[in-house]
């Protein structure tokens, strides 16, 4: 099955707008994807039909949106192969699902001298809730290294983990590089070991089929924008048995079975962690958002970010000066280099002027840039949208600021 890009780019509105007197070419997926008609066309639906808080009304909208909420709920269970609905907690994001475990996780099992590992290549958003775990519970944070290509170094996984360790934390996809890490060889080996694993999926969901059932991850996350979806929402996934076991993150509505001032009850899962109002509208966006990239078949969205990642790879090695990050074997989504005598920033503030958006700096990936020794990349990063004749114009583009600087 082949994408039929020229047909999906007329679902997407912001596409179709110039930019500092060019068409538009946006190769910043990795930061947050544009939206498909359908999505907004579903946001404007909920606040135009169905806007009403949820669980506790005993009203026609309040039952119709809950209704809507948990079936999204459901969609997503299904989309990610979860055994339960309930082992799907909405969250902010993809930042707020990590923080929520780290905190909750914790404060349930991590002891002082425990061990925590996470790898060199993480976002920050998979480094600092689990200093954050280890300050709390005086925990050490251990790394898994990296090499020269960009990859895992697996080897020294096994000298890491030991009997303090609590749980292994790493990302599927590295924003930074692209590389897609052996994430079902790590849950092998901490499994093993009977260490749980969360998995940091927020640049693999737009990319690839997840099932967490196969994975056999316990914990798996993803931000919504990232996905195609609205922002101010993501998923959490996390199986039962840790769920159940873990307190709750945040205190107030909907978390609780019963309030005295003698002692709260909580409630079951998996509300116990969604405190408050939840983002209704952006959960149904999400919802629209994953049928729409089921329906474009995740095979399909792989195969084509592949042959552009492979093109763009070929084009920017013959540019002069120019440093890829990483080779790793297998890669989505994302393509960092630099020109060795050009800054990351002018680059890509040129590019801007020519229309073309990309994200330069550490990518909020600092630890990594450091081991690489680079001030930061210039990253494209690819959506189901972009194009070849895109990736043309992009390395053209390239070559006129190379002149401009020699
Ligand atoms: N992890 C990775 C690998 C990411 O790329 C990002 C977003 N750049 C995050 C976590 C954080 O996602 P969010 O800001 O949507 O919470």
């Amino acid at each position: 099955m082949k994408l039929n890009v020229d047909e999906l780019r007329t679902g997407f509105p912001s596409l179709h707008q110039m930019v500092n007197g060019h068409k538009l070419v946006y190769f910043d997926n990795a930061a947050t994807t544009l939206k498909p008609q359908i999505v907004i066309d579903r946001l404007n639906a909920y606040y135009q039909k169905e806007n009403s808080n949820i669980h506790r009304g005993a009203h026609y909208l309040s039952s119709k949106a809950t209704a809507a909420y948990e079936n999204a709920r459901c969609t997503i269970q299904k989309h990610l192969n979860a055994a339960h609905s309930h082992e799907i907690i909405f969250t902010r994001g993809t930042t707020e699902a990590i923080n929520l475990v780290a905190a909750s996780f914790s404060k349930k099992f991590i002891h002082e001298g425990d061990e925590i590992v996470v790898s060199a290549m993480e976002h920050h958003s998979n480094i600092v809730p689990w200093q954050l775990a280890c300050a709390d519970r005086k925990a050490t944070l251990r790394v898994i290294p990296v090499n020269n290509d960009g990859e895992l170094v697996l080897d020294d996984l096994d000298a890491l983990l030991n009997e303090k360790t609590r749980m292994v934390a790493v990302a599927h996809v590295s924003n930074a590089l692209g590389t897609v890490n052996p994430v079902e060889a790590i849950i092998a080996k901490a499994h093993q070991r009977n260490i749980p694993v969360l998995i940091d999926g927020a640049q693999a969901a737009p990319h690839m089929k997840i099932d967490v059932a196969a994975l056999d991850c316990d914990f798996y996350c993803f931000s919504s924008h990232k996905v195609y979806g609205p922002m101010g929402v993501g998923v959490l996934y996390g199986k039962e048995q840790w769920l159940e076991q873990m307190p709750p993150y945040q205190g107030g509505g909907e978390m609780i079975k019963e309030v005295k001032f003698s002692g709260t009850t909580f409630n079951e899962l998996p509300f116990k962690f969604e405190a408050g109002t939840p983002n209704v509208g952006d959960v149904l966006g999400l919802e629209s958002a994953l049928k729409y990239l089921t329906n474009l078949q995740l095979d399909a969205v792989a195969n084509h970010e592949y042959n552009l990642i492979q093109y763009a790879i070929e084009k920017l090695k013959t540019l002069e000066n120019i440093k890829l990050m990483g080779s790793p074997a297998k890669r989505a989504g994302v393509v960092s280099f630099l020109f060795t005598d050009i800054h990351p920033y002018d680059t890509g503030t040129i590019l801007d002027k020519m229309g073309i958006a990309v994200r330069t700096g550490s990518h909020c990936a600092q630890p990594l840039m450091d081991i690489l020794q680079v001030p930061g990349t210039v990253r494209i990063s690819f959506g189901v949208y972009n194009t070849f004749a895109e990736l043309d114009y992009l390395i053209d583009s390239l070559v006129k600021i190379r002149k401009l600087f020699t």
